[in-house]
């Protein structure tokens, strides 16, 4: 499969040459590097991304799953036009905010106030700042193998070799990237997803030292895993039992899973909430929000040189444009009509491919929740980080590219990730998506 990926892709591949001279790996995310070369994108529209060699993708990738509301809404290329007449930064507050605001409160109970930044990795970061900040103590729990963004102490297991990360009982801390100081890792704490026992030993042991549990309420890093029953409501509990803030990571399960998140979905509410992605329609933007009395120690003054309160500023901070994208996408875009539309359609993906699966003999895992899916080629369903590590990575490559020159988009590269099914997407499309697998598993079984 390499071999047609190679011929389908000559000007990636010379643009690819080039580009690596004058940018490391010729990506701007490190995640974006894969082998032989990433295709480059020419333009996309609607659930379709064209490259530089004319091939068409049918995408279900879309762009880190960010586009739930597909490429190019015609809604918000017309907002976002009439926006940049207008403006696209003013360093003020405008009625944009509360038209950007208002939509996320009311979608999580738990969001009684809420800031905007610029990306995911922000988020997470000022979440977990304020979260020290509001109960004056440091560490984070947070499970072995997530993503929370590409700042250091996010950066410590995200998903760590196996060699380097001792027992699933007792991790050891991994920097992934040379350049964290060696102190990070110190202020975190590793548990296991879908084991509550591993957060309560923590915190028994080392809870007046622990400032917040950190957790994606389904873990979208491992493919798609869900939280077992209770253990969400245990998460909470224990927070409460601690005086910890409960930290949700609702970046990619934001909008996504529910309206309302992971939260509105599994039916427990954090603290605090991290967001970005699916929420800004494909411009760029974060959020992070909680409950009033956390979120207020924002507010203090920070002016007088003694830090009082927590600190978040950013120059492109709630900005014109991407408050726009956000009241437009969810109050107009994603409506109810539009999250039911896309769920027939997740489940008529999940059965196709289970259907493929069941015809080919092929072992493998489908799940589908919301707007997220994704197939796993294991014997076994994964609960956690360890079971993840069981993954046929090279098997789950030669689905990727294979299904890529097939022109599909299965999912972003890696077996770490999912699907979207975006409000854009017809029954066409998925079963275009599930042909393709059907015409790639009769090989991969082989
Ligand atoms: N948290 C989670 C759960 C994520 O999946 C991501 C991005 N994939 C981030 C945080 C970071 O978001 P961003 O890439 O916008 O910085």
């Amino acid at each position: 499969e390499y071999e047609r990926y190679r011929e389908r892709t000559p000007n990636s591949k010379t643009m690819a040459d080039e580009l690596r001279e004058i940018v490391p790996a010729g990506v701007c995310s490190t995640f974006r590097a894969y082998d032989p070369y990433p295709f480059h994108a020419e333009r996309a529209e609607g659930t379709t991304i064209h490259d530089v060699d004319g091939n068409e993708y049918l995408d279900f990738a879309l762009n880190n799953g960010t586009q739930l509301v597909g490429h190019t809404h015609p809604r918000l290329t017309d907002v976002a036009t009439d926006q940049i007449e207008r403006g696209t930064l003013y360093t003020r507050p405008s009625e944009l905010l509360e038209f950007a605001a208002t939509p996320l409160i009311d979608r999580w109970e738990a969001i009684e106030q809420v800031r905007f930044t610029n990306s995911g990795t922000e988020a997470v970061m000022h979440a977990t700042r304020l979260a020290r900040a509001y109960t004056g103590r440091e560490k984070i729990v947070r499970m072995e193998g997530a993503y929370h963004g590409a700042h250091d102490p996010a950066l410590v297991s995200k998903m760590p070799p196996l060699e380097q990360a001792g027992p699933a009982g007792d991790p050891r801390p991994v920097r992934e990237s040379q350049g964290i100081p060696s102190s990070v890792p110190d202020d975190v704490l590793l548990a296991q997803y879908n084991d509550a026992e591993s957060v309560e030993g923590l915190l028994r042991e080392r809870g007046s030292e622990i400032a917040a549990i950190l957790v994606e309420p389904a873990c979208l890093n491992l493919g798609l895993v869900e939280p077992e029953d209770g253990f969400l409501q245990r998460l909470r509990e224990l927070a409460d039992e601690y005086n910890v803030v409960l930290i949700f990571d609702e970046v990619k399960t934001g909008v996504k899973l529910a309206p309302g998140g992971g939260a509105e979905y599994y039916g427990v509410q954090p603290d605090l909430v991290a967001l970005a992605k699916a929420i800004g329609g494909g411009y760029p933007v974060g959020a992070f929000g909680g409950r009033r009395e956390i979120m207020e120690l924002i507010a203090d003054d920070l002016n007088d040189g003694v830090a009082t309160g927590a600190a978040h500023y950013g120059t492109y901070n709630g900005n014109p444009l991407s408050l726009r994208a956000v009241g437009v996408t969810l109050r107009e875009i994603l409506t109810d009509e539009a999250y039911d539309h896309v769920a027939d359609l997740n489940a008529r993906l999940a059965t196709g491919y289970r259907e493929v699966i069941e015809d080919s003999g092929l072992e493998a895992q489908v799940k589908a929740v919301g707007s997220q899916g994704m197939v796993h080629f294991t014997e076994e369903p994964i609960r956690t980080f360890r079971d993840w590590t069981h993954v046929d990575e090279e098997f789950h490559e030669a689905y990727w590219i294979g299904m890529v020159n097939r022109d599909v988009l299965p999912h972003p590269h890696d077996a770490s990730q999912q699907w979207t099914v975006s409000v854009r997407h017809t029954a066409e499309d998925v079963d275009a998506h599930v042909d393709a697998f059907a015409d790639l598993a009769t090989h991969l079984s082989d």
